[in-house]
């Protein structure tokens, strides 16, 4: 009997997780998940409807009235909140400021949790985030923790958000970074770390192409 794949992918901020995420299931044809979307959606909504994060009863009801879908292009994440495309929107400076407070919050990793594993039941899929070798699939059959000089990832992430965010600075994205990472690994609801199987990609030095080769190594064998 065969079962589906599931290739974990986790690391901090900004080192290149999604890049290598989306090359792997292109080239390997399986589902890309972006959990990193979802918890910006959910932040999304929280700002808009200026939920109270510390009233679990606004926390769960707001939950409730959240519904997000993908709707896979080309390997790029395309996400809707209330079959609204958000996709742009979840990227910009006022939900990458709030969006590691917010999915800090038990009610909404328990939900988003739950949605996450039904998406890997029977597909073989790439999904990345903080802890998705650690909590959401335990058992993948690969997992990769991913890292990056904190310099490489600011000015990597600089570049990409520039086109849409024109008075965006250097700064700015590093200390949002540092910022992120620093409430990603201190919180009590799965903290980002390394499962203990994950291989560890240092990709400060590599070329795209490299890190997809180095994945590739370590996926296709299970395949035949
Ligand atoms: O991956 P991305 O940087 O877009 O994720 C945005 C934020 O969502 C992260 O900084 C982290 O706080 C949160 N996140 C999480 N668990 C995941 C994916 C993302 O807590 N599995």
């Amino acid at each position: 009997m065969s079962t589906n794949i599931v290739v974990a992918i986790d690391g901090y901020s900004s080192c290149g997780k999604s890049t290598l995420a989306k090359a792997l299931a292109k080239k390997l044809h399986f589902i890309y998940v972006d959990s990193g979307a979802m918890y910006r959606a959910v932040a999304l909504y929280f700002l808009r409807q200026n939920v109270d994060v510390n009233d679990h009863t606004q926390v769960v009801e707001a939950l409730k009235n959240i519904h997000l879908n993908f709707h896979s292009r080309d390997y790029q994440t395309h996400i809707t909140l209330n079959d609204e495309e958000v996709s742009a929107e979840i990227r910009r400076m006022p939900v990458s400021d709030k969006v590691s407070a917010i999915s800090a919050i038990r009610e909404v990793r328990v939900e988003m949790v739950k949605q996450q594993q039904r998406m890997g039941r029977s597909k073989n899929i790439v999904m990345d985030g903080r802890d998705i070798g650690t909590v959401v699939f335990p058992d993948a059959q690969v997992k990769f923790f991913m890292t990056a000089d904190p310099k490489v990832r600011a000015e990597r992430r600089f570049k990409e958000l520039l086109p849409t965010n024109p008075d965006i600075t250097l700064e700015e994205v590093f200390e949002n970074l540092a910022h992120r990472d620093y409430q990603d690994t201190t919180r009590e609801e799965s903290p980002l770390t390394r499962a203990e199987d994950a291989i560890v990609l240092d990709n400060t030095d590599f070329t795209p192409e490299e890190q997809l080769q180095f994945a590739l190594d370590k996926v296709e064998p299970l395949m035949v």
